[in-house]
């Protein structure tokens, strides 16, 4: 299935097009649509599926309307297990937004130094990239604000359990908004990670490719 088929908006279109894709992969056939209508999602999904594309395209593209809330921190979050992967997501991000005007990133992980994350905190962050430590520090520094935020993606969320981030996770999820959109994706649905979809997600849509 092309991607004209997904209801992305032409300036997103145009960025995919630039990345040499021609055809969505199932995942993003699937979750792309949904995420777009606005509801929660509960994605069972592998590397290699495309589905960093599936949860980054439509969350950019809520990009494209004004802030609700006019303030400087970021209004889609994505939580990564692992520095590398949190790496490679703002780079899919960064190419995904390339058409947008003033499109901004940050990547918040550990092993990295704090100056230039609180630098890139200081000014207007579209999406913020982080490892659920790292992002605690800076939440308990106060130099974190989600008030605007209305996406929160968990990639991954099997692994970052298994890591045993999930206490990072909920703290997490408590600081942002309680109207935003979740989307969460892992390997498994079942076991802890549905525990913890049931304590994160409202009505979520499951999707199991
Ligand atoms: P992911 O599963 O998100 O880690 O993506 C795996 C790789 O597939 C990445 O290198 C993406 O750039 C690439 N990719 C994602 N979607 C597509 C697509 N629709 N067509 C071709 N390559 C893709």
């Amino acid at each position: 299935m092309s991607f004209s088929e997904l209801g992305l908006d032409p300036l997103i279109l145009k960025s995919v097009l630039a990345a040499g894709y021609e055809n969505a992969t199932p995942v993003q056939q699937q979750a792309i649509p949904a995420a777009l209508s606005g509801g929660d999602l509960l994605v069972s999904s592998h590397t290699g599926s495309g589905k960093t594309a599936a949860f980054l395209l439509p969350s950019i593209q809520r990009l494209l309307a004004e802030p609700a809330v006019k303030s400087i921190g970021p209004r889609v979050l994505v939580l990564t297990p692992t520095r590398e992967l949190a790496l490679q997501v703002e780079k899919a991000a960064m190419t995904y937004g390339k058409e947008m005007r003033r499109f901004r990133t940050a990547c918040l992980v550990g092993g990295a130094p704090y100056g230039l994350q609180l630098k890139r905190l200081s000014q207007p962050v579209d999406v913020v990239v982080a490892t659920p430590g790292r992002l605690i520090d800076h939440l308990e520094r106060g130099k974190i604000d989600f008030s605007r935020l209305e996406v929160l993606v968990l990639d991954e969320a099997d692994r970052m359990l298994d890591m045993g981030f999930v206490d990072d996770i909920k703290a997490i999820a408590a600081r942002c908004p309680a109207e935003r959109q979740t989307l969460l994706f892992s390997a498994t649905l079942d076991g802890v990670v549905g525990n913890l979809a049931r304590e994160l997600t409202r009505d979520a849509q499951r999707i199991e490719i």
